[in-house]
């Protein structure tokens, strides 16, 4: 991955984030690495429609602006700290998606309720509230998610993060999916939750699933 390379995929994400609902307007954010330790962040407050690759900016995984003459992303504090304790991090994608943050402003987090919460380990924990854009948010993110790969930031949104965009983006859409159908169970009764050896039969047959596919 080079930085001409990243950009664009902040750019197609960014307009796939509007596209699918998972956004809207200016909120959210994504980035990726590009080469080393630089790392490609979507602009601050810009439209994702009008967002091309020179609008990206590059910068180091101490925030050190490398290329571009945009201000990076306000919640750009939580993705670094994201790529520095979690060296394996290849994107981070930060969504306000309507079911998450209905979940989000309940502060309920995501219960081993349905299979595909396997594929987030079981459970999706909510961070304690902390104002966007600060490094009490990014630090309460770090400990709530753990080497877990999804968090619910309460009163406001969630956070992915993947080993390229294209899985942080995925696990974005796929929590949302079932943020949704969790919402709508806990509207008219109590889910039947799975049990920690269902889920980890669920692990290993997600995990033996990735690698025929050839994701493994
Ligand atoms: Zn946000």
């Amino acid at each position: 991955m080079d930085d001409r390379k990243a950009r664009e995929q902040i750019v197609r994400f960014g307009r796939k984030m509007l596209e699918t609902g998972l956004t809207r307007g200016t909120g959210g954010n994504l980035s990726c690495r590009s080469a080393g330790d630089r790392i490609a962040v979507s602009p601050s407050g810009m439209e994702y429609d009008r967002i091309t690759p020179t609008d990206v900016v590059i910068l180091s995984e101490t925030g050190k602006i490398l290329s571009g003459d945009r201000k990076p992303s306000s919640e750009t504090p939580l993705h670094l700290e994201l790529y520095r304790n979690r060296p394996e991090t290849g994107a981070v994608v930060h969504t306000h998606s309507i079911y998450i943050s209905v979940l989000a402003c309940l502060g309920w987090e995501i219960p081993p309720f349905h299979y595909l919460m396997a594929t987030f380990g079981g459970r999706i924990p909510v961070a304690s509230y902390a104002h966007f854009g600060s490094r009490e948010l990014a630090l309460s993110a770090l400990a709530a998610i753990g080497e877990g790969k999804a968090v619910i930031l309460a009163n406001h949104g969630f956070v992915t993060v993947g080993e390229n965009i294209g899985e942080a983006f995925a696990a974005a859409e796929t929590a949302e999916f079932l943020a949704e159908i969790y919402y709508k169970t806990r509207c008219v009764g109590e889910p039947r939750c799975l049990d920690d050896d269902q889920v980890d039969r669920l692990n290993k047959l997600f995990e033996d699933y990735g690698r025929s596919n050839g994701a493994g």
